[in-house]
């Protein structure tokens, strides 16, 4: 085999096993505090230990494990006051990511997001599964940031994005606080569709502010 072609498809591997475990962590699968043993992964995924090991490297880098000594690495811990200080930095770099959004989203784009809020309201009315929730509201927010062009700001919000849907509050999965999300993410659509780089910013820092203020209120 050409050695760029056994590389590319060393690195291909490596970022679904990457994909795969970062799955597990976001779904709960793999809870807080649990030890991510690269033997027992490697063997549950069915590959080898390597590209397992840069995984779980890659979500030390990305806050959602932590080092710990004797076992590696295991889930890490999003507490109250961590929730806190990620989602106050992610309210100025959602509105960034919007505001610059706001003049670069095609027709498609902006079908492509309406299409996750319906999917939204969908699922709003059927039984809260975190999982799913977390989901699409990972897509939403990862479309808008990507759609941003602002390389920096992608790679900051992928972090945070990430350790925001590791808190375990009911944050997420209140009957009331769905709803009143998804009216955000409705608005943020509109102000998209407006173009206007300023409203679509303070639409975006309002949904992460009103997640504060939901938060300091549970
Ligand atoms: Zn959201």
């Amino acid at each position: 085999m050409p050695e760029d072609s056994a590389m590319t498809e060393a690195s291909l591997l490596g970022r679904s096993v990457h994909r795969r475990i970062r799955q597990m962590v976001l779904s709960g699968e793999l809870t807080s505090g649990q030890s991510l043993s690269v033997p027992a992964l490697a063997t549950e995924l069915g590959v080898s230990r390597s590209p397992v090991r840069e995984a779980v490297q890659q979500l030390i880098y990305e806050g959602l494990a932590v080092s710990a000594p004797h076992v590696g690495a295991k889930v890490a811990a999003v507490d109250d006051d961590r929730i806190r200080d990620v989602l106050a930095v992610r309210a100025a770099l959602d509105g960034l990511a919007a505001a610059a959004a706001a003049t670069r989203l095609t027709e498609a784009d902006l079908d492509t997001l309406t299409g996750i809020v319906t999917a939204q309201q969908a699922h709003l009315n059927d039984r809260a599964d975190p999982a799913r929730d977390a989901q699409l509201d990972l897509e939403f927010h990862t479309f808008i940031r990507d759609a941003s062009g602002n390389t920096c700001v992608v790679d900051e919000l992928a972090r945070l994005e990430a350790q925001a849907h590791l808190y375990r509050g009911d944050l997420w999965c209140s009957a009331r606080n769905r709803r009143v999300a998804l009216r955000e993410h409705r608005r943020i659509v509109e102000a998209l569709e407006s173009g206007h780089p300023e409203s679509a910013r303070a639409a975006a820092e309002a949904h992460v502010q009103g997640l504060l203020t939901r938060l300091a209120r549970h």
